[in-house]
């Protein structure tokens, strides 16, 4: 090679090299912006979408922010319990409560407090088994009964193998101080978005009341996307937990978290007779 052609070709790669070295972090600014974009946008997106209690994204608007939710459905939670059928074909529910079972985590959702449990609690309901998945709070209770909406609900959510879902409602009312309660609330306060490890034995008979008569109908899941063929099981006989008590979850919670009244539209609801 003649030496002015080595020249040439120096010349020529040096000026690529810069050239490139100039690009390259207008390429690395462009693509790093683009993702802040996507990731903002994601969350705006997701913020616009995120249901709640009130205004905008309240429950008159759920159908709109959940794309394929059942929200409209015409089988919807929770309902006021006036017309029921005493039925004596209906038994007890067959509970596999254990005081060994691991509460597992609790966490505020920004929507209630739900602990969660790992596998071990179940119940049998008319020959059919469901877990206990999680339960958590409503403040004040979602289904009303003649009319009268209790201080605070518990919701025990469980499931079958096929994913469907049975729903308890323990109404709460003010009154003596609880133990299970106090044991629950030794976790909080937990901000919202937060989740906290339990990681020990709970046993879920503790919140329960002594008599276990209910009423039952089937309807949905009262939070998006309002699922619907939820068997629900609503206890007769409340629990009692200390003013105090129930101050602390109301101050923790978000507001008034409890889905109005839907309409029954001729679904029949059923009671024990015990
Ligand atoms: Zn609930």
């Amino acid at each position: 090679m003649k030496p002015n052609k080595l020249i040439f070709l120096v010349i020529v790669s040096v000026f690529w090299a810069c050239q490139n070295a100039h690009q390259e972090p207008k390429e690395n600014n462009a693509s790093i912006q683009k993702s802040i974009k996507d990731k903002v946008s994601i969350e705006t997106e997701k913020k616009q979408h995120d249901w709640s209690y009130e205004g905008e994204t309240g429950p008159s608007h759920w159908s709109e922010l959940e794309e394929n939710s059942f929200c409209n459905g015409n089988f919807q939670s929770p309902v006021n319990i006036v017309k029921y059928k005493r039925d004596k074909r209906l038994k007890p529910i067959d509970f596999h409560y254990s005081k060994e079972t691991i509460l597992h985590d609790v966490v505020n959702n920004g929507h209630t407090i739900q602990y969660d449990f790992e596998p071990g609690d179940y119940v049998v309901f008319e020959e059919e088994s469901f877990q206990l998945k999680q339960f958590h709070f409503h403040e004040p209770a979602e289904h009303t009964i003649d009319g009268v909406r209790y201080p605070m609900a518990i919701h025990l959510v469980h499931q079958n193998e096929t994913g469907a879902f049975l729903v308890m409602e323990i109404l709460v009312k003010e009154g003596k101080s609880s133990k299970p309660f106090d044991f629950l609330e030794s976790f909080l306060p937990i901000a919202n978005g937060e989740t906290k490890l339990v990681n020990q034995a709970f046993d879920m008979n503790l919140n329960l009341p002594k008599n276990k008569g209910y009423f039952t109908y089937v309807g949905s899941l009262t939070t998006p996307p309002c699922t619907e063929g939820v068997r629900w099981i609503i206890f007769k006989e409340s629990i009692t937990v200390s003013l105090e008590q129930v101050e602390l979850l109301k101050y923790l919670m978000p507001i008034q978290n409890f889905r109005n009244e839907q309409p029954i539209h001729g679904r029949v609801i059923l009671q024990t007779s015990f």
